[in-house]
C-alpha cells in the first residue's frame, strides 16, 4: 500500500508521500538508541514537564489535527475532536500518576524479610525503544494509549503508522519535537508493514506493540516470539450486546446504536452482535433498527453527520461481501444493505456504506465468525441467560462485552462467564487511562492503559538488600 492522505468521502489522492529508505531507517533507529541512553535516567518529573506541555499543544491543536484526521480516514469531525481531547486527558492523568503506578513495591511477606532481604522491593525499569505498529481508525488514540505510558516509564518509541494516515502520524512526531523532547524520543517511520520485520529484529528495539488485524498481530508476534521480545497485540474484536429481560429496553437500544455506528463502525470495541433475550427482542429491535436508520451518513466534516465514509475501498468492499454472503444464506435485512442514496455532491464516489442491521444469523455464515469494521449489526434471538452466554462466546475474539440487566444474579454469571478483557454493565464500552484495556482469545493479550499498561514495557527488577 503506498503511503498516502487519500480522502475516503471523495477516494482522490491528496498527497503521497516517500517510504524511509534503509539508511533513515538506520539514523532513526540509532537515535532512539542512544535517546534511551539518556532519557531512561530523567525523572518522573522531568518526564510529566513534557507530556504535560505536549498535552498543553494538543489541546490546542484539537481543531486542526481532527480535520486532519477525518480528512485521513473519514470519521465524522465532531468524533476527531473528541478523539483528540481525550488524547489530552490521558497525556495529563500519565503525568500525575506514572510515578505513583511505578513506586517501588515493597514485599507485604515477612518471610523476605526473615531470609535477610529487609529492604527487599521490585523496581521499575523501562526496557528501551518500543515499536508501535498502529492502525488507522484512531489514528491519535492508539499511539497517545501507548506513547503517554511508555515515555513516562523512560522508554522511547518508534511509530510505524497505518499507511493511510502519514499526515497524523507526522504530527505526532512534531508534536512531541515541540514539547521539548530530546531528539530520537518519539519518532514517525514512514515505512509499509514489509519494513517492520527488519526494524523488529534490530537488536536496539526492545519490544514491540501492535494494534490492528489478526494477520498482523500474528506476524509481529511471531518475529518479536523468534527475537525473545516482548509484545502485546491489541487485534479486533466482535463485542457481544447482551439484553436481557430486566433490562431498560429503551436506554439499551438508543446506547446500542452509538455502540456500533461510533467511529463509523470501524472500532474493535464497538457492539458488533446484539444478543437478545426472547422477551424483549421485538422491543429491542424495533427500537434499534429505528435508530440505526435514522443516523445521517454523509460528508464527515458536517457537524450534523453521525456516519461518514468507511477509511478504504477495501474495507468497504469487504464489509459489502460480508453482508452479502449473509443475506445470500438467508439473513434478513432490518435496514441498510447497500450504499447509500442522497451523497454529497462530489462524495458520489466515496467509500460509503449504510447502517445495516441484520436478524436471522446462522451459524454457516461468514458474518457469524467475521469482524464486522462498519456500521453493520447482527442479531440474535436467544431463550435465556445460559444461550446469551453460549453466543456470546461462540466467537474467536475477546476483546469486551456489553450486558444489560438490572438482575444481580444475571451480572455475577456475565461477569464469571463471558469470555472477554471486559464486561461493561447497562453501559457501552469504552476505555478510560484508570482502567485496562485488551483481550482474550484471537483479540490479543496483554493490556493497555492503567498501572497494567504502563508495566507492559517495565522490567520489573527484584532489588535484594539486606
Ligand atoms: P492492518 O492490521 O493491516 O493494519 C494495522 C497496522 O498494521 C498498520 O500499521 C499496517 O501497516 C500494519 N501491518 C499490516 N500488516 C502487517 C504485517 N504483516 N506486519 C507488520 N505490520 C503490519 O489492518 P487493516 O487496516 O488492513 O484493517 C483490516 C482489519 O483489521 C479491519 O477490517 C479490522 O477487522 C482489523 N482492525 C482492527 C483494529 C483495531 O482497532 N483492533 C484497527 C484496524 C484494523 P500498513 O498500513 O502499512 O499496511
Amino acid at each position: 500500500m503506498p503511503i498516502a492522505t487519500v480522502n475516503p468521502a471523495t477516494g482522490e489522492t491528496l498527497k503521497t508521500f516517500d517510504e524511509l529508505t534503509p539508511d533513515g531507517i538506520e539514523r532513526r533507529v540509532a537515535a532512539a538508541d542512544a535517546a534511551f541512553r539518556e532519557y531512561r535516567r530523567t525523572t518522573f518529573a522531568d518526564r510529566a514537564r513534557l507530556l504535560d506541555r505536549a498535552a498543553g499543544l494538543l489541546e490546542a491543536d484539537q481543531d486542526d489535527i481532527a480535520r486532519t484526521m477525518t480528512t485521513e480516514m473519514g470519521k465524522p469531525l465532531t468524533a476527531a475532536r473528541a478523539e483528540a481531547a481525550k488524547c489530552v486527558k490521558a497525556m495529563r492523568w500519565y503525568a500525575a500518576n506514572a510515578e505513583r503506578l511505578l513506586a517501588d513495591e515493597r514485599p507485604p511477606d515477612d518471610d523476605v524479610r526473615d531470609a535477610g532481604a529487609a529492604h527487599a522491593r521490585v523496581h521499575y525499569r523501562p526496557l528501551g525503544p518500543v515499536l508501535a505498529v498502529m492502525p488507522w481508525n484512531f489514528p491519535l488514540w492508539q499511539v497517545v494509549r501507548f506513547a503517554a505510558p511508555a515515555l513516562m516509564a523512560g522508554n522511547v518509541g518508534l511509530l510505524k503508522h497505518a499507511s493511510n494516515v502519514p499526515r497524523t502520524a507526522l504530527y505526532l512526531e512534531d508534536l512531541f519535537r515541540r514539547a521539548g523532547y530530546p531528539e530520537g524520543c518519539f519518532q514517525t517511520l514512514l515505512v509499509g508493514s514489509r519494513a517492520v520485520e527488519g526494524i523488529l529484529r534490530d537488536d536496539r528495539v526492545a519490544a514491540a506493540t501492535l494494534t490492528g488485524s489478526e494477520p498482523a498481530g500474528r506476524s509481529v508476534a511471531a518475529i518479536a516470539g523468534d527475537e525473545i521480545k516482548k509484545t502485546v497485540l491489541e487485534l479486533g474484536g466482535s463485542d457481544p450486546y447482551v439484553v436481557m429481560p430486566s433490562a431498560d429496553v429503551e436506554r439499551a437500544a438508543e446506547v446500542a446504536v452509538t455502540a456500533r455506528a461510533q467511529n463509523n463502525g470501524q472500532s474493535c470495541i464497538a457492539a458488533k452482535r446484539f444478543i437478545v433475550h426472547t422477551d424483549v427482542f421485538d422491543a429491542f429491535t424495533e427500537r434499534f433498527t429505528a435508530g440505526m436508520a435514522a443516523l445521517t451518513v454523509g460528508d464527515p466534516m458536517d457537524e450534523s453527520t453521525d456516519v461518514g465514509p468507511l477509511a478504504s475501498e477495501a474495507g468497504r468492499d469487504g464489509l459489502r461481501e460480508l453482508v452479502d454472503d449473509a443475506v445470500r444464506q438467508g439473513a434478513t435485512v432490518l435496514c441498510g444493505g447497500g450504499r447509500p442514496g442522497n451523497l454529497p455532491r462530489g462524495m458520489e464516489h466515496g467509500w460509503f456504506y449504510e447502517p445495516t442491521v441484520l436478524s436471522g444469523i446462522t451459524p454457516g455464515m461468514r458474518i457469524h465468525r467475521e469482524e464486522t469494521f462498519g456500521p453493520v449489526a447482527t442479531l440474535y434471538r436467544v431463550a435465556d441467560l445460559d444461550e446469551a452466554v453460549k453466543v456470546a462466546n461462540d466467537t474467536y475474539f475477546g476483546l469486551s462485552s456489553n450486558v444489560w440487566t438490572r438482575d444481580d444474579e444475571d451480572v455475577r454469571r456475565f461477569v464469571r462467564d463471558l469470555e472477554a478483557g471486559g464486561v461493561f454493565v447497562n453501559g457501552m464500552t469504552a476505555s478510560h487511562p484508570a482502567l485496562p484495556f485488551g483481550g482474550v482469545k484471537r483479540s490479543g493479550y496483554g493490556r493497555e492503559l492503567s498501572g497494567h499498561g504502563i508495566k507492559e514495557f517495565c522490567n520489573a527488577t527484584t532489588v535484594w538488600q539486606a
